[in-house]
């Protein structure tokens, strides 16, 4: 989090639709200048939060303060914010500079000065200075997104807002927009929030993430504490693959699972820990030549494994749990399908979440 005074604060903030909470007693500050992420499966409240944020909607109850002002009641357009819509909105039968310069055009800037700027943004934006006079119905999806996103910037809002303006773009593309929206927020400098399902998306550009559950922020922090330290096994399995054992807190200190009969030596144990899950992240487990080269030690059988480009992944069963195991392409393993394989990790190297 940076050091900057909120540009945004959400006190208790609550939408009610019928007897539904859709989004349930908020409580979040956005600093100046922050990529802030919302991040949630279908249906978690993310759209009505963000909704509320731009002025699109109003709070059943709680504040929302821009910098230190109450601002619940005041319209979208007497906000100084912007929202990026998945559909882009664009005039589809003017020119790229003609949608950019829109808003200035309804501020009365000069046409002089409105080209330079849309110029400007279009190099911002990496879209070429001869698209300047090229219909936007002939710019490709990409190019599109690029062009809503520089008409965006020619508010010069205070805050952007995105609903999951990469959705609807194929996924290299997306990898590709994903970084230049990190890049264009460092540059410009101004206060990004955006919503997506996808916590892959939130972990590459943002500064902090929101995790949302059922109308609840049921976490916020930066990416590296969302993936290393999730606070519950939800956040947990919202980060792509994981594994989960179930276990409750046994005698010297050790887990008892269902899979390692002499107890699981645990990471650090939350206060007043007495059942859970313990989660250990696939890059974490390893293949060991004997039990006890790590920590904890677990025998199965090597099912299936899943090439990933620089990494492999592997399916070892043991029992009936399935654990997933993802190795750096160039370290070594001999393992073939069907073999008896050791897996392991240590202590450290693992998480106890209560839930
Ligand atoms: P998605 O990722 O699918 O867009 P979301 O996280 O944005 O989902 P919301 O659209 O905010 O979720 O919806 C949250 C909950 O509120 C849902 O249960 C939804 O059905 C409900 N909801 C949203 N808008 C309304 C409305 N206008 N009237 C009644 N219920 C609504």
């Amino acid at each position: 989090m940076t050091a900057a005074s909120p540009i945004l604060s959400l006190q208790a903030v609550q939408k009610m639709f019928g007897p539904h909470a859709a989004v349930d007693s908020i409580d979040l500050d956005i600093a100046e200048g922050e990529f802030f992420t919302i991040v949630g499966p279908s249906g978690s409240g993310k759209t009505t939060l963000l909704r509320m944020l731009a002025g699109m909607d109003q709070p059943t109850s709680g504040n929302i303060l821009l910098r230190g002002q109450y601002i619940n009641n005041l319209p979208a357009n007497k906000r100084p914010t912007c929202m990026v819509f998945q559909s882009l909105a664009l005039f589809p039968h003017r020119t790229v500079g003609q949608n950019i310069e829109f808003p200035l055009k309804i501020r009365g800037e000069d046409p002089a000065k409105r080209k330079a700027r849309a110029l400007q943004l279009m190099d911002l934006l990496r879209l070429p200075q001869n698209y300047y006079s090229k219909n936007v119905m002939k710019c490709s999806g990409g190019e599109r997104q690029r062009v809503a996103l520089a008409r965006a910037l020619a508010y010069d809002p205070q805050i952007l807002f995105f609903d999951e303006p990469l959705s609807a773009i194929d996924y290299k593309l997306r990898k590709t927009l994903e970084k230049e929206l990190k890049d264009i927020h460092r540059e410009t400098k101004k206060t990004f929030v955006y919503i997506t399902h996808s916590l892959e998306e939130a972990m590459v550009m943002s500064d902090r993430i929101g995790v949302m559950r059922a109308g609840k922020l049921v976490q916020v922090g930066t990416p590296h504490e969302i993936y290393s330290s999730p606070n519950t096994r939800f956040v947990s399995e919202f980060v792509g693959d994981v594994n989960v054992i179930p276990v409750s807190l046994g005698s010297k200190n050790l887990l008892k699972s269902g899979l390692a009969p002499k107890g699981l030596k645990p990471p650090r144990v939350p206060e007043g820990f007495e059942n859970g899950h313990l989660v250990i992240r696939p890059e974490y487990l390893r293949f060991l030549a004997k039990a006890g080269d790590a920590d904890n030690a677990l025998t199965g059988r090597l099912y299936n494994e899943y090439a990933l480009g620089s990494r492999i992944q592997y399916q070892v069963r043991v029992g009936d749990t399935v654990f997933v195991v993802e190795k750096l392409r160039q370290q070594p393993f001999t393992g073939k399908l069907d073999d008896d394989v050791i897996i392991g990790w240590d202590a450290k190297d693992a998480i106890l979440v209560t839930d």
